[in-house]
C-alpha cells in the first residue's frame, strides 16, 4: 500500500474494567472502502472514536498522510478531513436539519456579524440533495422519522466533502442498521460516487453488505485485530468464523435457550403514571420470561423501572405481584415482595464498595443470616462460596472488597445478591454496560439460567440488539407511553427498524 491517508499503529485503550483496544494497527488507503467487523464489544466503535478524536488512545500512534498527529477533538478531526457517522446518532432533535448539518461550523455562514440563515439553508439543501432527502432544512429534527434522521447524520458527515479541499475520510459506524434496503442502496451509490475524493471505513453486522461495498476487511475480536483480508477473496462464512473465532458459533444471546413464557402472571401493572415521567402504563410480566423495554433517554423507561422496584413512587395506577396488590414506599419493601433492581450504576446503587463480596451477596437477605442479633458469618461465607463457584466469579476470596473486582465480576455479585434473596422479578438496567465480552456472555447465560428456574426479568438493554436477542416480548416506550408491544420468539425476532419507528 502507498502511504495510507489514515493509519493507527499499536493503539491501546482501556475503560475501567475493560481493555477496549489492545495493540491495534489499522490503515486506510486513498479512495479505499475498508470494512470493519466483529461481535458486539469487539472494540469497533472505540477504534473509530479514536480516529475521530472523541477518545484519546492510552498508547500508540495516529498518522495522517504518513505524519504522526494527535486528534484532540472531533472538530480537529473534521478540519483534518475526517468525519464520522455515530452508531448512537449525534443529531440533536431540538435543532433544525440545517443547524445539525453545520453544528460547530456556523461561522462559515456569518455575514455582517450575523449567521445568515438563508445561506445556511441553501448549503444544507445542497447537502440534502446529495442524499436524496427531500425535506425542509428549517424543520426540527425531532419531527423527522428515524431513518430520515440517519440520512441527515450521513449528510452531515458527507458535507465534509464540500467543506474541505483535498481528500477526506468518512467513518460510518453501523449506518445501515436503521435503514431500509432502498436507503442502503442509495448510501452505497453515494459511497461509490465519492471514491475519487474520499475513503470510507464501514462497520456493519450485515456481512453481505460489508463484502459488497468494501475493498478490504478488518476483523476484530476482544479488542484486537485478528485478521485483515481482501473482500474479493472472502465469503460471509469465512468472516463469520473469524469474528467468533470458534468452529461452532457459541450463539451470542443464547436464543436457543429462550423458552416460551409461562401463562402465570407474576407482575401486573395497570395504568401506572408518574407525573413528568410516564403515564398510563399497563403490562403483564410472566414467569420465566424476559420482557425487554426499548426507548431513548427521556422515554420514561428508567423511571418506570425505578417505580417497579420501590425506588420511586408512582402517582397513580396499581401494581400486583402474584395476584396481590402492592404499593412500595422503599426498595426493601419491593425486595420483600420479591422484586429486585440491578441498576446501571453498580458503584452508586448496586453494591457497597467497602464491603466484601460475601457481605454484598447476603445484604438483601440479611435476616436469614442473623440469629440472636448476630450475623452467622460461617453460613454467610458458605453461601457466598457456593455462588462464587456457580457464577464463575473471579475473586481472590469471599472476603475480598467488592470494589476491587472487574466490572463483569461486580455485576455477577449483584446478580448473586438477588438470587440469594430469592426474588421472583429482577429488573436489569443496562446489565452489560462497560463489561468485557466474556463477562457479557456469562451474564446472558445467567439470564437464561434464571428464567429457566421461573424468574421473570425486565430488561433495559444496553443496545437494541441486546434487547432483541434476549427478550421474549418487547415493549417500546416514547414520551412516557407504551407505543408498541412486539413478540420476539427465537427465529421470529423483530428487526431494529421495526422497533425504532416506535421509539422516536
Ligand atoms: P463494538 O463497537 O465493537 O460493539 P465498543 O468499542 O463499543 O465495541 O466497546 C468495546 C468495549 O469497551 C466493550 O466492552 C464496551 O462495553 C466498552 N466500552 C465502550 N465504551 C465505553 C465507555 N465509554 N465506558 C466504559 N466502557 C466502554
Ligand atoms: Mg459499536
Amino acid at each position: 500500500m502507498s502511504v495510507p491517508v489514515l493509519e493507527i499503529r499499536g493503539v491501546s485503550k482501556s475503560f475501567p474494567g475493560v481493555k477496549a483496544l489492545d495493540d491495534v494497527s489499522f490503515a486506510i488507503a486513498r479512495g479505499e472502502v475498508v470494512g470493519l467487523i466483529g461481535e458486539n464489544g469487539a472494540g469497533k466503535s472505540t477504534l473509530l472514536k479514536i480516529l475521530n478524536g472523541v477518545y484519546q488512545p492510552d498508547s500508540g500512534e495516529i498518522l495522517v498522510d504518513g505524519r504522526s498527529v494527535s486528534v484532540a477533538s472531533p472538530r480537529q478531526a473534521f478540519d483534518s478531513g475526517i468525519a464520522m457517522v455515530f452508531q448512537e446518532q449525534s443529531i440533536l432533535p431540538t435543532l433544525t436539519v440545517a443547524e445539525n448539518i453545520f453544528l460547530g461550523r456556523e461561522e462559515e455562514f456569518i455575514r455582517f456579524g450575523l449567521i445568515s440563515r438563508s445561506r445556511m439553508h441553501a448549503a444544507a439543501a445542497e447537502e440534502l440533495r446529495k442524499v436524496h432527502l427531500d425535506i425542509d432544512p428549517g424543520m426540527r429534527c425531532a419531527d423527522l422519522a428515524f431513518a430520515a434522521r440517519q440520512m441527515v447524520e450521513i449528510a452531515k458527515a458527507l458535507s465534509l466533502n464540500s467543506r474541505i479541499k483535498g481528500h477526506v475520510t468518512i467513518l460510518l459506524d453501523e449506518p445501515t442498521s436503521v435503514l431500509e434496503q432502498k436507503e442502503v442502496d442509495l448510501l452505497f451509490r453515494i459511497i461509490r460516487d465519492l471514491r475519487d475524493r474520499a475513503s470510507f471505513v464501514f462497520i456493519s453486522h450485515r456481512l453481505e453488505e460489508v463484502l459488497d461495498i468494501s475493498d478490504r476487511v478488518y476483523v476484530m475480536r476482544d479488542g484486537k485485530v485478528v485478521k485483515e483480508l481482501s473482500a474479493r477473496s472472502a465469503s460471509v462464512k469465512d468472516l463469520h468464523q473469524l469474528m467468533v473465532g470458534r468452529q461452532l458459533h457459541h450463539e451470542y444471546y443464547r436464543e436457543a435457550r429462550q423458552v416460551p413464557p409461562s401463562p402465570a402472571v407474576v407482575l401486573a401493572a395497570e395504568g401506572l403514571s408518574r407525573h413528568g415521567a410516564f403515564h398510563d402504563v399497563s403490562f403483564d410480566l410472566h414467569e420465566g420470561e424476559v420482557l425487554g423495554i426499548a426507548g431513548v433517554v427521556g422515554s420514561g423507561r428508567e423511571d418506570l423501572a425505578r417505580c417497579l422496584a420501590g425506588h420511586r413512587r408512582p402517582d397513580s395506577g396499581t401494581l400486583h405481584i402474584a395476584g396481590a396488590a402492592v404499593r412500595f414506599a422503599a426498595p426493601h419493601e419491593a425486595a420483600g415482595a420479591g422484586v429486585g433492581l440491578v441498576p446501571a450504576e453498580r458503584k452508586v446503587e448496586g453494591l457497597v464498595a467497602p464491603f466484601s463480596v460475601a457481605e454484598n451477596m447476603t445484604l438483601a437477605a440479611l435476616p436469614r443470616f442473623v440469629s440472636h442479633g448476630a450475623i452467622r458469618f460461617a453460613a454467610e461465607l458458605g453461601v457466598a462460596r457456593d455462588w462464587i463457584e456457580r457464577l464463575k466469579i473471579k475473586t481472590p476470596s469471599p472476603d475480598t472488597m467488592v470494589g476491587s473486582l472487574s466490572g463483569g465480576n461486580q455485576q455477577k455479585v449483584v446478580l448473586a445478591k438477588w438470587r440469594i434473596a430469592g426474588v421472583r422479578v429482577l429488573i436489569l438496567d443496562h446489565p452489560t454496560r462497560g463489561i468485557d465480552v466474556g463477562a457479557k456472555e456469562d451474564v446472558y447465560d445467567l439470564i437464561r439460567d434464571m428464567t429457566a428456574e421461573g424468574l421473570a426479568v425486565i430488561l433495559l438493554g444496553d443496545t437494541l440488539e441486546e434487547v432483541i436477542g434476549l427478550s421474549s416480548r418487547i415493549l417500546v416506550m416514547r414520551d412516557g407511553a407504551i407505543t408498541a408491544r412486539l413478540d420476539a420468539p427465537p427465529g421470529g425476532k423483530p428487526r431494529q427498524v421495526d422497533i425504532l419507528r416506535h421509539m422516536v
